[in-house]
Formats: structure tokens, sequence, C-alpha cells
């Protein structure tokens, strides 16, 4: 499958896009967790990105664009892929146009999950992510929590809650998402590319995607 994920933060746009990696072995890229490796590690991108990131800004549309330019061109993409967090604002959406039609990709359509911002707000407060750059795992100290001793699950490195993910940097992130974000969903509407899902589990979701898809 080759769809894009749109979504505020919180709307379970990582986790719908595991699952739908797992099905089909689409591969999925998330810019935020290329960019939060990027910043463990200390690479340029990551000195570039984490000023703006521990603001809860958005990275500038020239770094997302070399970044997604050499990602989308890789063959692994070949097979397929979700895109969960690109593109976020327009002049990026416009750009991805430009580099699918260059890579003579098609898209099959464009995924919005729609949420209320009161689920948004309690799903990321009680959001942990494990610390291992390489794992990234997601748990939900309400409904699903990592071991007793805050550890992840899979690898065993401890869980923590992201810089932006306090309930301050969290409403500035919603506010980033309203102004810059949310028009991508008329860009695609007017594309002919729009699906939406209403808010669902991730399980319910996937399943109507995996339907929307044919499968
Ligand atoms: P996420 O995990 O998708 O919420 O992304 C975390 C942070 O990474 C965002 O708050 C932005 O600072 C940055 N980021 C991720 N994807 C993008 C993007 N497509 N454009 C600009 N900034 C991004």
């Amino acid at each position: 499958m080759k769809i894009i994920l749109l979504g505020a933060p919180g709307a379970g746009k990582g986790t719908v896009a595991k699952l739908l990696s797992e099905y089909d072995g689409s591969v999925q890229i998330s810019t935020g967790d290329i960019l939060r490796s990027a910043v463990k590690t200390g690479s340029e991108l990551g000195k570039k990105a984490k000023a703006y990131m521990d603001a809860g800004d958005l990275v500038p549309d020239e770094l997302i664009m070399a970044l997604m330019r050499e990602r989308l061109a890789a063959p692994d993409c070949r097979q397929g892929f979700i895109l969960d967090g690109f593109p976020r604002t327009i002049p990026q959406a416009d750009a991805l146009k430009g580099l699918l039609r260059e890579l003579r990709i098609e898209l099959d359509f464009v995924v919005s999950l729609e949420v209320p911002r009161e689920v948004i707000l309690d799903r990321l407060t009680t959001r942990r992510t494990c610390s291992n750059p390489d794992c990234q795992e997601i748990y939900n100290i309400k409904s699903n929590p990592p071991l007793p001793d805050g550890r992840c699950k899979k690898c065993g490195s401890l869980t923590i809650q992201r810089d932006d993910e306090t309930e301050a940097a969290i409403q500035y992130r919603l506010e980033t998402y309203e102004k810059k974000t949310s028009p991508l969903i008329e860009f695609y509407r007017t594309e002919g590319l729009l699906r939406q899902f209403p808010s669902v589990s991730s399980v319910e979701t996937v399943a109507a995607v995996k339907r929307q898809l044919g499968k």
C-alpha cells in the first residue's frame, strides 16, 4: 500500500501505521521517529532539528524535504509505504506531489484520522515511549502500560514521557496542527485522495483501511 496518514498529534497515526506495516510489509516512515533518532545520535540533521522539536514547533520544510527525498527513493519503498507525520504543511504536500511524480509513484489514498480534542489530550499525557532509538515502542499508562518498573516490554530500556508531551507542549502542538497541518485535509480532498475515518480503535481503523484498499 502507498498511503499517507493524516491526523493531529495523538490521533493514533503511529499505532495504525505499525499495524498496517505488519499486515503487508509496507514500510512505516515516521518523520518524528527519524528526527528523534537523529537528535539522539547527534547527527547534523539532529542538531538542526532539536530546538524546533523541543519547542513543539515544526522543523523547517527544507530539512524535512531533503530527508524525505532520500527516504522515498530507497528501494524498500517500492513495495509500499505508510507516511506517518509527513506531510505536515501545504509546502510539504506540494513538494511531495512533485517528488512522487518524479519517482513515478502513485498514492492509494490519504487516511484522515478524526479524533476529538479531549481524547487526544488524554492520550498524549498518558503516553510513554521507549527511550531506545532503535525501538521507540509506544505505551499508555492506562490502556497499555510498560513493565511495572517502567521498562519496555520489547527491549528492556526505560520508557519516558517525551519532552514534547507535557501539557503545555501538547497544547502548543495542537495549535500548530490546527494552523499548519489541518489545511491538508482540504488539499487532499481537492486532489480526490481524502478518506475520512472517525474516532474508533486502531484495530477498527486498520480493518477499515484494508477494506478501502479492497483487501
Ligand atoms: P511526531 O512524532 O510526528 O509528533 O513528531 C515530533 C516532532 O518532530 C514534531 O513536533 C515536529 O517538531 C517534528 N516533525 C515531525 N514530522 C515533521 C514534519 N513532517 N514537518 C516538520 N516537523 C516535523
